[in-house]
């Protein structure tokens, strides 16, 4: 039997693309993760999408597929097309548990939630051809023993970095309103045995990995005990993590010790207001620059993430936020509009008020309006995160923030170069 598993693209946005020379960021580990937990007398392949075209003709008995948002056009379409030549299609992963019925205008059967709980009952089924439209995981799997993800199929060409990737933890104590990941991976914080996570890595292939994780840090106690078994290994690493981590020097003392180079922060606003509109009220604004600067004191580099259109926002937020990124010596930021991604608190309110005013799903990549902002007209918006994106990546404003000093400069001009290519791939706007 073969079952191929596809990545779907998305040709309008600025993120999860793959370069003209064919090479993409992050390993995503959902498809590697359901190959690995394929019985091994299934023949599997991985396809991605974004970087060779799909073989309609190919011999193939399933077709798995997963995508973010703004790529279920693709998949839909890839679906259909497999489906009119009489292959079975299965779908799953964050969008499709959001919007199980949508997904089922174009796939046999959909997966809502937690692919590893499922996945076995799938495939029997599939194989009795007694394949129903719907299974549910129910529940929240158990994170000992997860399968080790199936690197050996990806395409290894495709990565100059960002190869070797691990999850450690799932889920989120927090609730933001925009995010998706408690809605699907739940409030409860689930970990792994250190030991299987440290195994894992100690398989991997090169000195460098990044933890998928959403936050780190989630669990201090864990997070700690982690650094410590990862220091022997002298590897070094990046992650998501929460600002909370500054208020604990031992934490961050052994992230920068165990090889912790960068940390990818959500910082989102400036606006005490917005932080908490959107139930992020933890994350203190007042207290951003110390945090800022007590990371940096322990040679970690900062990446830090803001979204703009909240309420609160006007038309001066960009030039506010660009101010601060450069004030703090922010190692390099990403911006985000708004985006109301089904299954959120967000997308319900601004459903709700009559808000969203696109629901073409390719444009949900977080570069592209597709809500009615309430502080400034929608060109004003659009206008303002072309404007910060370019503006914080010229070559000046890199190096005066690079520039910071010695210990990781590697590091920081690595990732501001990256992001200036995605820059200098937006429209110029002359002010905002
Ligand atoms: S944005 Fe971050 S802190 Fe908030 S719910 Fe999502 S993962 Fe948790």
């Amino acid at each position: 039997m073969k079952l191929l598993l596809v990545l779907p693209k998305n040709e309008r946005g600025f993120w999860g693309k793959v370069s003209k020379s064919g090479k993409a960021g992050l390993v995503r580990l959902n498809l590697p993760t359901i190959a690995a937990l394929t019985p091994r007398d299934w023949d599997v392949e991985i396809l991605d999408a974004r970087a060779r075209p799909v073989d309609y003709n190919a011999k193939v008995d399933v077709v798995g597929i997963t995508g973010f948002t703004a790529e279920m056009p693709d998949a839909y379409e890839v679906a259909d097309r497999f489906r009119n030549k009489g292959v079975k299609v299965i779908m799953g992963g964050v969008h499709v548990s959001a919007m199980p019925e949508e997904a089922l205008a174009h796939a046999d059967a959909v997966i809502i939630g937690e692919a590893e709980l499922v996945w076995h009952k799938v495939l029997e089924d599939f194989k009795r051809g007694e394949l129903k439209p719907r299974y549910e995981a129910g529940h929240l799997c158990d994170m000992k023993n997860m399968a080790i993800p199936r690197r050996d199929l990806l395409d290894r060409g495709m990565y100059v970095t960002g190869f070797n990737t691990v999850q450690a933890t799932r889920g989120c104590p927090f609730n933001c309103d925009y995010c998706t990941v408690t809605s699907f991976f739940g409030h409860e914080f689930r970990v792994r045995p250190l030991d299987e996570v440290i195994e894992e890595i100690k398989g991997f292939d090169t000195k460098e990995f990044f933890f998928v994780d959403d936050n780190i840090v989630g669990r201090p106690r864990y997070a700690k005990e982690l650094f410590e078994k990862l220091i022997p290994l002298k590897m070094t690493w990046g992650s998501q993590a929460s600002i909370t981590m500054a208020k604990d020097p031992k934490l961050l003392n052994l992230y920068a010790k165990s090889g912790g180079k960068y940390v990818f922060i959500g910082f989102e606003s400036l606006s005490q207001k917005n932080l908490e509109k959107m139930h992020k009220g933890w994350n203190s604004a007042k207290g951003y620059k110390e945090a800022i600067k007590k990371i940096h004191d322990a040679g970690i580099n900062i990446l830090g993430s803001f979204v703009f259109g909240l309420d609160e926002d006007d038309k001066n937020v960009f030039k506010n936020t660009f101010d601060f990124i450069m004030e703090t010596g922010m190692d390099a930021a990403q911006f985000h509009i708004l985006t109301p991604f089904p299954g959120t608190v967000t997308y319900s309110v601004l459903e709700k008020e009559g808000r969203i005013i696109d629901r073409d799903w390719a444009k949900y990549h977080t570069g592209e309006v597709v809500f009615q902002p309430k502080g400034m007209t929608i060109d004003e918006l659009q206008s303002g995160y072309y404007w910060i994106f370019r503006n914080t990546y010229t070559i000046k404003n890199i190096l005066k923030r690079s520039l910071r000093g010695p210990k990781g400069i590697k590091y920081r001009i690595a990732m501001n170069l990256s992001y200036r290519k995605k820059a200098l791939r937006m429209p110029e706007v002359s002010g905002i």
